[in-house]
C-alpha cells in the first residue's frame, strides 16, 4: 500500500509517499516559491539517503505536481515504476467546519462543502481545494481522501466551543471555536494511550509547540477542548500569532492608528507572538540564545509564553477533573528543554515533577520526562501528522 500524502499551501506543496501499515516512508519532498521567482523542488528518498534539490521554475501548482510524479517515477532515483502504483492521495484541509467531524473520500459533494468553508480559513482551504483538483487532474481514477485539520476537535461539548456572543452569530455566521493541529494531537494522543497501556479512561494535555501552537485536553481518546478557536490565532502566544488577547484592546489600537482590517489582521497574525514582544526574530532558538546573553525582552517573551502554557494546563486539567498525562510535541516541544520546564514550573502542587536530567538530555522518539514520584507522566512524542494523513486515507479506502 502506498499513499501519496499533500500538504498544499498557497506558494508551497509538501509531499511523503507513505506505506500507512509499516509507515515506511518511500520519499518526502517540498515544492517551494510556486508561482514566486527561484522555485526550489526537494526530493529525499531516505531508504537510498538520495537527495535532490534544484531551482526549477514552478509557476503553477500543477507545474509542481508534475514534477513531483516526475520524480517519483524517475528511472534512475524514483521509488515506483508508475503513478498506477500508488493507491491513494491523502490531503490536509484546514477548515472542515461543522460538517466533517471525520476523514473522508473525497467526492462532488464533499469538494463543495470544503469550498463552503472557505469563509472560514480563506487562506488555506481555497489552496488546499486546489491541491486536491490538481491530483484529481493529473492522478484520474485514484481515490483522494480529505483529512480535516479541525476534524478531531468535533467533540468538544458546547460550553467549551460556543462563544459568549448573541447566539445567532453561531446559529447564521457558524461562529465557534473549532480548534487546529488536529492530525498532531490525534497522533499524540493516540501515542499517549498506547504508552499508557490503551487504558479506557485518560486525561492527556497535549502541548503542540511550534510557530504555530495549540493545546488540547483529550478525555478518553476525545479532544474536549483546545486553544485554538475560529482562526488560529486565538491562545497561546506564538511565533508571530497574538494569541489570547482582549478584542476591545484591538478595536481600540485599530481606532487609535487608523488602521484597516487587513492592517489589523497582519498585526496580529505576522508582527505578534514572540516577533512582536522580541521584535529581532519570531524563532525560539534565536529568543534562547539572546536569553542567555542577557537580553530582557527575550526573557520576558520566553516568561509570557510559558506562563500561558502553564496557565492552559491547570485550567485543562481542571476541565478534565485531573490529569495522566502532559505530552510535549512541535519543533520547541520537542526540542527546547527551557519551555518544558518553564511551562512546567509550579505546577507540582498537582503533583506534577519534571524530571530536569531526562529533560535535559537529547533523545530521539517518545522520550518520559517525569520524575518516577511524579503522580502525572510527561512525556515528549515527535509528532507525525503525515502519518495520520496516510493511516486516514488507507482505513478509507479499505472501507474502515
Ligand atoms: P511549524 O508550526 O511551522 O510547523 P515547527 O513545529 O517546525 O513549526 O517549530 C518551529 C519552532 O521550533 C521554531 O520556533 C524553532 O525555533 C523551534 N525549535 C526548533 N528546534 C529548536 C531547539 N533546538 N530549541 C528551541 N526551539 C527550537
Amino acid at each position: 500500500m502506498k499513499v501519496l500524502v499533500i500538504n498544499c499551501g498557497s506558494s508551497s506543496l509538501k509531499y511523503q509517499l507513505i506505506n500507512p501499515e509499516t509507515e515506511e516512508v518511500f520519499a518526502i519532498g517540498l515544492c517551494d516559491r510556486i508561482g514566486i521567482h527561484g522555485s526550489k523542488f526537494e526530493l529525499e528518498v531516505p531508504a537510498s539517503n538520495f537527495e535532490l534539490e534544484k531551482e526549477k521554475d514552478m509557476g503553477t501548482h500543477k507545474d509542481a505536481l508534475e514534477m513531483v510524479i516526475a520524480a517519483l517515477t524517475d528511472e534512475e532515483f524514483g521509488v515506483v515504476k508508475s503513478v498506477a502504483e500508488i493507491d491513494a492521495i491523502g490531503h490536509r484541509v484546514a477548515h472542515g467546519g461543522e460538517n466533517f467531524s471525520r476523514s473522508v473520500l473525497i467526492d462532488r459533494e464533499v469538494l463543495e462543502a470544503i469550498g463552503a468553508n472557505n469563509c472560514l480559513a480563506p487562506l488555506h482551504n481555497p489552496e488546499n481545494l486546489m491541491g486536491i483538483l490538481t491530483c484529481m487532474l493529473l492522478m484520474p481514477g485514484k481515490p483522494n481522501v480529505a483529512v480535516f485539520d479541525t476534524a478531531f476537535h468535533q467533540t468538544m461539548p458546547a460550553e467549551a466551543f460556543m462563544y459568549a456572543i448573541p447566539y445567532s452569530e453561531y446559529k447564521e455566521l457558524k461562529v465557534r471555536k473549532y480548534g487546529f493541529h488536529g492530525m498532531s494531537h490525534k497522533y499524540v494522543s493516540t501515542t499517549a494511550r498506547e504508552i499508557m497501556g490503551k487504558p479506557e479512561m485518560s486525561k492527556i494535555i497535549i502541548c503542540h509547540l511550534g510557530n504555530g501552537a495549540s493545546i488540547a485536553a483529550v478525555k478518553d481518546g476525545k479532544s474536549i477542548d483546545t486553544s485554538m478557536g475560529l482562526t488560529p490565532t486565538d491562545g497561546l502566544m506564538m511565533g508571530t500569532r497574538c494569541g489570547d488577547v482582549d478584542p476591545g484592546a484591538l478595536f481600540y489600537i485599530k481606532n487609535k492608528r487608523g488602521l484597516s482590517d487587513k492592517d489589523m489582521d497582519t498585526k496580529i497574525n505576522k508582527k505578534s507572538g514572540i516577533l512582536g514582544i522580541f521584535e529581532k526574530s519570531s524563532d525560539c532558538r534565536d529568543l534562547e540564545i539572546a536569553r542567555a546573553g542577557g537580553d530582557v525582552r527575550a526573557e520576558l517573551a520566553i516568561n509570557m509564553m510559558t506562563y500561558r502554557i502553564r496557565s492552559y494546563i491547570a485550567s485543562y486539567a481542571a476541565a478534565m477533573g485531573g490529569v495522566d498525562m502532559i505530552c510535549f510535541t512541535g519543533g520547541i516541544g520537542e526540542n527546547s528543554s527551557l519551555i518544558r520546564s518553564k511551562s512546567l514550573e509550579k505546577l507540582k502542587f498537582m503533583g506534577i515533577e519534571l524530571d530536569e536530567e531526562a529533560n535535559s538530555v537529547r533523545k530521539k522518539g517518545n522520550v518520559k520526562l517525569s520524575k518516577n514520584s511524579s503522580k502525572v507522566a510527561i512525556y515528549k512524542i515527535p509528532t507525525n501528522e503525515e502519518l495520520v494523513i496516510a493511516r486516514d486515507t488507507f482505513n478509507i479506502i479499505q472501507g474502515k
